[in-house]
């Protein structure tokens, strides 16, 4: 597999989805999401600031999407992002990955080939 990541170039899907946990995630209940970044959607749940509405954009990422992203709580983000995964990347298609590109006019990722060692280059 390649060590180049994806998402670095992209964060379409944090430019997309509406993006919620539960709210024992947040500092204030011993979690690690900071309380001022979110905003309360339900009694029990809560959503990353800018996602709550169309369109969506979380607050905490920085740069273009499809260019350069950095999300600038990564230490601390949410589960919801943690288990996000990009297409392939652990060798398995994420249909919602693509949905994300696809909503911000980027194509799907593609599965990424092991080149193959012929005989003669094999040390
Ligand atoms: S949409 Fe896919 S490639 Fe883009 S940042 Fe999200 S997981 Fe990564
Ligand atoms: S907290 Fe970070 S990873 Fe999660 S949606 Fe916001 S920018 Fe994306």
């Amino acid at each position: 597999m390649s060590s180049h990541n994806p998402c670095l170039t992209c964060g379409a899907c944090c430019a997309h989805f509406r993006v919620s946990f539960f709210w024992g995630e947040c500092q204030s209940a011993g979690g690690s999401v900071p309380d001022d970044q979110v905003i309360l959607i339900t009694p029990h749940r809560v959503a990353m600031r800018g996602t709550e509405a169309k369109p969506s954009r979380c607050t905490a990422l920085l740069g273009d999407v499809g260019q350069g992203t950095r999300c600038t709580l990564y230490e601390q983000r949410s589960s919801t992002c943690r288990e996000f995964e990009a297409s392939w990347v652990n060798g398995e298609h994420q249909p919602q990955c693509d949905a994300a590109r696809h909503a911000h006019g980027l194509p799907p990722l593609l599965p990424t080939m092991e080149p193959e060692l012929s005989p003669d280059r094999v040390a």
